[in-house]
């Protein structure tokens, strides 16, 4: 018999807790983990009427059409290194839409996945932490599913897609979400048991980003300008100008010339 206990893998989706109706999934998340929910729990809805992205930013989820999810994580990591969960999750969702649906989508830094030039998914990480350790972090998933043209606002017809759209076959939300779960759980456990080295390196093979030329913007303000060489360990973009000066910027926003 098998005794070692100190491999304590957590389980992805366990609970996982349905709604049809949430006004935010990191919002519900947010309260079960302040509850003590325990790591792994999954917050599902079929609509958010006020699904959030970042900067104060609203993500469309209409019913019927989206996978809307949240996970809760309690990693023991240094908070330093908490960003490198939203580039894990990345990397997740780009290998279960090759692998489920034959999409290839790429990542672009930080949080959003692209086909083409659309967004197909996005990625909401919340870290809630004290001086030393991370008290949980919610990763919040809003992944258009079977969404067909008109059903984007017209703010979004140039610059959304939908799984349906760009393989022309409709997916059962389910699927999807149980192939992120068997997906996420191996990835969640090499990050917690190697580090990010192999989740890098998966990151720049699945990235749209490096290697291109970047307006790095704040406030809508362009703050810097030239060519993505990379990522650094916090997660940060490693952008280097025609003068030859690299430099790092955390989560800030990128417009990438085509
Ligand atoms: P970004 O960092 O690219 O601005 P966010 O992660 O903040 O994006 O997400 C919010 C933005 O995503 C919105 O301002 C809108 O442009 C876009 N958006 C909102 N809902 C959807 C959706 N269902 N599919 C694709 N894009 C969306």
């Amino acid at each position: 018999m098998n005794l070692d206990c100190s491999k304590n893998q957590i389980i992805i989706g366990k609970p996982l807790i349905y709604y049809e109706v949430l006004d935010s999934t990191n919002l519900k998340a947010q309260e079960l983990a302040e509850k003590g929910a325990q790591e792994g729990t999954i917050v599902q809805a079929d609509r958010q009427s006020a699904g959030k992205g970042r900067l104060g930013r609203k993500w469309e989820s209409p019913p019927g059409s989206g996978l809307w999810f949240t996970i809760i994580l309690r990693p023991k990591i240094d908070p330093e290194y908490g960003a490198q969960a939203t580039l894990l999750s990345a990397v997740v969702l780009v290998e279960v839409l090759e692998k489920i649906t034959g999409i290839k989508a790429t990542i672009k830094w930080p949080n959003d996945i692209l086909v083409g030039r659309k967004k197909i998914c996005g990625i909401l990480s919340e870290m809630h932490f004290n001086e030393e350790a991370i008290n949980y972090m919610i990763i919040g998933i809003g992944l258009n599913v079977n969404m067909d043209q008109k059903d984007f606002t017209e703010t979004l017809e140039d610059i959304a897609t939908s799984v349906y759209l760009e393989s022309g076959k409709k997916f059962a939300g389910n699927t999807l979400l149980e192939a992120f779960r068997v997906s996420l759980e191996k990835w969640y456990e090499i990050w917690v048991t190697e580090g990010f080295k192999k989740i890098r390196v998966q990151w720049l093979a699945s990235s749209g980003t490096i290697g291109r030329v970047v307006k790095v913007k704040d406030n809508d303000r362009e703050i810097f300008s030239g060519v993505t060489e990379g990522i650094d360990d916090y997660g940060c973009l490693l952008v280097r100008n025609e003068a030859g000066i690299l430099q790092s910027f955390d989560f800030g926003e990128i417009s990438i010339r085509y």
